[in-house]
């Protein structure tokens, strides 16, 4: 990184998800940039349909094992709580219960200490009740749940999916489509950042100078897109315009939505949602009448041969690279409309402990079926994108002579922090990353190797080491 960046004359930033778009929001915004020309590249119309930013609802937690994400999703939870961020229903605190086996984990154990500590920092000294006692909801913040009875009672549909955890009444869910709207329009209201849309097939690499020097994009339909800063925030497809081996992979994750009426919303929507930290399966409190069932898990990579994307095109295809990348309902070709075998048989297995039939409440008006035996209205791979502990990525590329910033890597939980994001990763650019996040999100000193210490952040459950083709192969469509 320049000791000293200076201001670039024009920006190119790559990706329109939640850190894409929050950053040409900061940039926009700041009046150090207000000479700059940003320009905002997508390979998709908005809402781009299947980037990660997009869907019905995304989890917004302050629980984290890790004390300095704990922080930093405190203070984005705040805004989504009590600002314009997460008005006119774009934000529900509805809580989080956090679930495991008899032994609990220790994730589970970590983050409840946090966020036990940040509540406890929140009192006045003499305080004797917490902050939703003294607001009149009658129950502590947070409960520590030693029983299945317990996890049935706070949740409400007569199942659970663990045997015992802790519930925050204190976390929430978004509803991500609605919110990443409002952050569009937010930035359409500058009038500063111009949008195109094209895929951006390589980075237009000068490999002629030492060191070498990003000068913008190339597009698949033949331009190029010219900038003095290029900022790569393509998510999961970062490692097909980037040698990110054994630094970042992309992972699909299973979501699966089962269709439910207007009573049953009503009757389940005060829900927590219930996170199980070894098999990894939730529930997200249930909205527009939609449950939506998916799996925090390890993910299954799709192993692809890609002509190496930094080297000169005439050497690129001669030094192939196997990685991990996308593969969705929209790839050609596309992926079948059901999920491999294991995923609905593990997703199947959630929805019936959780709506246990008979207990659970259905509503016979709209169908004589009990809500876990109904088919799945719809199903999507999602796709993270990971780096061994589950950091972000947001850091000079250290090749490129301070012309090109990558801001990505928001693996399962990158999407609760949009209020803030924005102006962080402009903090970053300028080299003032805050202090606790320096080591996280830095260029890693070297490569991992991804069979050997890839051990996540312990909040993934699920098998581990799946191939999307392979799990694809092994089994016809089980039961929707
Ligand atoms: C199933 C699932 C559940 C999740 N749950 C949560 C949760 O509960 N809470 C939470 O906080 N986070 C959650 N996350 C994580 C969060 O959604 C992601 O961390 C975040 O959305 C990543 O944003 P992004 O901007 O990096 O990527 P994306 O949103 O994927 O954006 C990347 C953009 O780049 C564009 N692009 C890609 N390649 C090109 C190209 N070659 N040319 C031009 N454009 C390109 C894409 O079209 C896309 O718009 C979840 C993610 C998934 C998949």
């Amino acid at each position: 990184m320049p000791a000293t960046p200076p201001i670039p004359s024009s920006v190119l930033i790559i990706g329109s998800g939640v850190f894409g778009l929050s950053t040409a929001y900061a940039l926009a915004t700041n009046p150090k940039y207000k000479d700059t020309v940003i320009t905002l590249v997508d390979r998709s119309s908005f809402p781009s349909r299947d980037s990660s930013s997009i869907d019905t609802s995304r989890i917004i937690r302050p629980d984290y094992a890790d004390p300095a994400y704990a922080a930093l999703a405190d203070k984005a939870q705040e805004l989504w709580r009590s600002s314009e961020w997460g008005a006119d229903g774009r934000y529900t605190e509805t809580g989080l219960c956090v679930t495991a086996g008899a032994g609990g984990t220790n994730y589970g154990i970590n983050s409840l200490k946090n966020v036990l500590d940040m509540e406890a920092k929140k009192l006045s000294p003499n305080a004797k009740v917490t902050r939703k006692e003294s607001r009149g909801f009658g129950r502590p913040l947070i409960e520590v749940l030693e029983t299945e009875a317990d996890l049935r009672r706070v949740l409400g549909t007569g199942g659970t999916n663990g045997v015992q955890g802790y519930v925050n009444w204190t976390s929430g869910w978004g509803d991500a489509e609605e919110c990443m709207h409002y952050l569009n329009q937010k930035v359409a209201s500058t009038q500063r950042v111009r949008r195109v849309r094209a895929t951006v097939s390589r980075l237009d690499i000068d490999h002629s100078v030492s060191p070498k020097k990003v000068r913008g994009a190339l597009l698949d339909d033949g331009r190029c897109l010219f900038a003095d800063f290029t900022i790569l925030a393509t998510g999961a497809w970062t490692p097909a315009l980037l040698d990110l081996r054994g630094i970042a992979r992309s992972v699909a994750q299973t979501v699966s939505y089962i269709t439910i009426s207007d009573s049953e919303t009503r009757a389940l929507e005060k829900m927590p949602t219930p996170l199980n930290l070894e098999t990894g399966l939730f529930v997200i409190s249930p909205s527009a009448n939609h449950i939506k069932l998916a799996r925090h898990g390890h993910g299954y990579t799709n192993p692809t041969r890609i002509p190496h994307p930094e080297l000169p095109l005439e050497e690129a295809y001669h030094n192939p690279i196997t990685v991990s990348i996308p593969r969705t309902h929209l790839t050609d070709p596309p992926l079948p409309e059901h999920l491999p075998a294991e995923a609905t048989a593990a997703l199947r297995s959630l929805c019936t402990s959780l709506y246990p039939p008979g207990v659970a409440p259905h509503d016979k008006s709209f169908s004589p079926l009990p809500i876990a035996e109904r088919p799945f209205a719809g199903t999507r791979m999602c796709y993270y994108t990971d780096r061994p502990h589950c950091d972000f990525l947001i850091d000079y590329h250290p090749e490129y002579d301070g012309s090109l910033f990558v801001a990505t890597a928001g693996g399962g939980h990158g999407f609760k922090f949009m209020p803030v994001i924005g102006d962080i990763i402009v903090q970053c650019i300028e080299g003032q990353t805050p202090a606790e996040f320096q080591q996280k999100w830095q260029w890693p000193e070297r490569r991992v190797p991804e069979e050997e210490e890839w051990n996540l952040d312990g909040s993934r459950g699920g098998p581990q080491g799946m191939i999307l083709e392979e799990e694809y192969k092994k089994g016809g469509k089980a039961k929707l």
